[in-house]
This record gives C-alpha cells, structure tokens and sequence, in this order.
C-alpha cells in the first residue's frame, strides 16, 4: 500500500507520524481519562502547518486534496482518537464548509485564521429531534432586515465547547422542505448564542462535544454560505467528502490496535510459547492486517475520486461503511489478544475498542451509509 503514496503523501505520513508518536500517543490516554481538550495537540497541528490542509493556498490553506488529508488523520487516529476527530471536525467539516462555498470575503475572514489555528471550527448539524434525518431540523432562521433571527438547539456538536466559528444548519422556510435550508457562520459571543459542555461519552472523550442553544440569535444574512436554500446540498456534499476522513481515522484506529496486538502477542507467553506462535492467534492478526489494507484502498479510492472532482457519494460511504465495521473487529480482536489486561484501563487497545465506536455512528449511521450505497445501486440499474 505504501507503494500506491505520492512523494508528497509519503513526506507529509512521515511529519504526521513524528509529530503522533511525539505529542499524541504519550497524552492519549489523559485526554481521554480527564475528557480534555488537546489543545497543546491542536496548537502544535497549527504549528507544523497541517490545519489548512486542502484548503486553497490562494485563500491562505495549506492546499493538497483528500488523499493528503487521508494519510495524516490514519497517523493521528493511530495514535489519539480524540485528537483525530478534533482534527476532522476543524478540516474536512467547519473549515471545508466555508472554504467550499463561502464567496471571496467569507473566505478571506475565517480561512487563514482557521488554517493557523486561531480559530477552530465547528459543524452544527444536528438537533434533538434531528440526525439521520437532518432534513427535519427545526432550528429556524427568519430573516429581518439584512439578519437572520436564529432559534433552535444543536446536540452533539463536536469541538463545540472551544469553537470560535460554527457552520450551522437552518431551516428559513419550512414550507420549502429542503430548499429552506440555509447554511449561516455563527461565531462564539454572538447575542442569543450559547454553549454547555456535554460530558460523559464512552470515547473519543478530548473532542469536546457540546449542545448549542440560540434564542432569537441576529447573524447578518452576510455571513450565510452559498445562494439562499442551497444548504441541504452544502451538508449532502461535505459529509460526503468528509467520510473520506472518517474513513482514514478508521483505518488508523484499527492499525493502532492491530499494532498494539502485534506487540503483545509477541511478548505474552502462553503455553510455553509466545502468543504470536499460536496459530489461532496468528490468523486472528492475519485478519486484521487484510482487512485493514482493504479499508485503507477503499479510502484512497474514495479519496482520489474527491481530488479528482469525481462522482464519490457511493464510494465515500462504501470506504466509512467498511472501514469503521474494520475497526470495530480490530478493537475487538486486539482486546481479545490482550485477555485481561486489555480490558483494564489504562490500555491502548480498551481505549481504541470505546474511541472506535462512534466511528459507526457519527457523520450517518452504518444504516445511513447502506442507504446511501442501495440507493446509488438501484438508481444505476434504473
Ligand atoms: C461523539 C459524537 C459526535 C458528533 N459530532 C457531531 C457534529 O460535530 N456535528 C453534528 O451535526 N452532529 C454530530 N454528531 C451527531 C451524529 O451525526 C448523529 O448522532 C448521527 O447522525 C445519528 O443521529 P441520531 O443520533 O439522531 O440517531 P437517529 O437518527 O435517531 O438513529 C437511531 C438509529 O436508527 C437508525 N435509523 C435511522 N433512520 C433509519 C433508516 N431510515 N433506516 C434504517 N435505520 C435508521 C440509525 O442508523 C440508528 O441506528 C455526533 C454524534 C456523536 C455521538
């Protein structure tokens, strides 16, 4: 597989790694035992100029495509999981949002700040009584004068506890289904906005989920992106970039725990004999090292086709799909490989087995992404 990266690619897997098994991998296991944010993390991403990933260099990113930002996150997520959503969520989410579909000045005003980590971003998605279904939101924004008057609340907002800049999905017209839905830039301290902590999840527990809640919150029609009722189609087309890097923090997560196995198994005897020299054990990691292979090709597929401005719904889902089950049986292999002191804390691979979880749950369900991969199969066929 490493054969298949580009000389950038392979530099920028070579900076990531250093940077993982430097900052990341000691720090991992407070940041999820003390649920806090990696900011020293965050800040030192900034610094080694990885936030701007694919974001345009004429807009102040650090450029590349998804096959770039696919190589990185598998190196983070190998290391923090935590860190690695956080990651995500700024990039390929908030950040992408408005360097996609934002005009020149919106670009000019949120994407350097968040390329060098002034900022961090957000993506308000999301509701109470809204997630697979995120055409039923019901966070309204009525317009008055040149403002929306924003009124609604917001659940599970990852980074939304540090964000200074959140992307946030509204509804403007609720009579024109998905043409009322509008994409606006809310940022931290505007009048009516306000953000409580939501502690207590089973992993990925630094990436500082948040609920956010707006009463009669004015934001300046200004700040919305794209044209008027084009927001549905905003979200639609960045979640589906954006499960490319979902995917590669699925990869990683499975390689960190397949790693950790690999270690152990040759180091714990059994038997008389090292764990590794079992056969059922061997085929266990021969497992692990297949699939994990097979989920990073379909990323780098899917990804390619992103970079490529290639048709990629199907693909994206397909590579999410695939390499967050992937992850699912590595964790579990490498906590069974581990016995007992895989199921104590502090250990890699009981942390990887939590973090990995959500993986098939956030940015659309499994059953989301099977939907999604029917529903391209059975359009082809009509
Ligand atoms: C840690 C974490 C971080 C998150 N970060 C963000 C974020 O930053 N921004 C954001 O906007 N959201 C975020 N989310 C929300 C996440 O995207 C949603 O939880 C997810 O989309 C599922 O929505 P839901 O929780 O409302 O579940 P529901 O939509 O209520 O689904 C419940 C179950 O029903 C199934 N289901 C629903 N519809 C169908 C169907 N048509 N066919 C078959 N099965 C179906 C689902 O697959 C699931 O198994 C985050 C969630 C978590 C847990």
């Amino acid at each position: 597989m490493r054969a298949t990266l580009t000389e950038r690619q392979e530099l920028l897997r070579q900076t990531a790694r250093e940077f993982a098994l430097k900052e990341l991998e000691p720090r991992a296991a407070d940041v999820d035992s003390n649920e806090e944010f990696p900011r020293r993390q965050f800040d030192g991403l900034a610094a080694i100029g990885l936030l701007g990933l694919t974001m345009p260099e004429a807009d102040g990113g650090a450029g590349g495509g998804y096959g770039e930002l696919a190589v990185v996150i598998e190196e983070l997520a190998a290391a923090c999981g935590s860190t690695s959503t956080v990651f995500i969520t700024h990039v390929s989410l908030g950040a992408a949002t408005i360097a996609r579909f934002g005009h020149a000045e919106q670009r000019a005003r949120w994407v350097p700040a968040l390329s060098r980590g002034d900022k961090i971003a957000a993506f308000a998605l999301s509701e109470p009584g809204s997630g697979s279904d995120a055409l039923a939101l019901s966070t309204t924004a009525s317009l008055d004068g040149d403002d929306y008057v924003i009124n609604g609340s917001k659940v599970f907002i990852t980074n939304g506890e540090v964000a200074g800049v959140f992307v946030v999905f509204v509804n403007s017209d609720r009579s024109k289904g998905h043409r009322g839905i509008n994409a606006v830039v809310v940022e931290r301290g505007a009048a009516g906005f306000t953000v409580s902590h939501m502690t207590g999840k089973m992993g990925m527990r630094g990436s500082a989920t948040a609920e956010l809640s707006f009463q009669d919150c004015r934001v300046p029609v200004a700040n919305r992106l794209s044209d008027e009722g084009r927001g549905y189609s905003v979200a639609l087309s960045i979640l589906s970039s954006s499960r490319v890097s979902i995917a590669a923090q699925c990869v990683g997560l499975a390689r960190g725990a397949y790693e950790a196995a690999v270690k152990y198994a040759n180091q714990r005897e059994a038997f008389g004999k090292h764990l590794a020299d079992h056969q059922a054990i061997q085929f266990m990691l021969a497992d692990m090292a297949t699939e994990i292979d097979a989920a990073r090709l379909l990323t780098h597929r899917a990804a390619s086709l992103v970079d490529n401005g290639r048709p990629h719904v199907a693909e994206s889902a397909m590579a999410k799909l695939f390499a967050s089950e992937v992850a699912n049986r590595a964790a579990h292999r490498a906590v069974q490989i581990h016995g007992g002191s895989g199921y104590f804390r502090p250990s890699k691979v009981e942390r990887i087995y939590r973090d990995q979880r959500v993986t098939e749950i956030y940015e659309g369900t499994s059953e989301i992404q099977r939907l999604i991969i029917a529903r391209s199969i059975l359009e082809d066929r009509s």
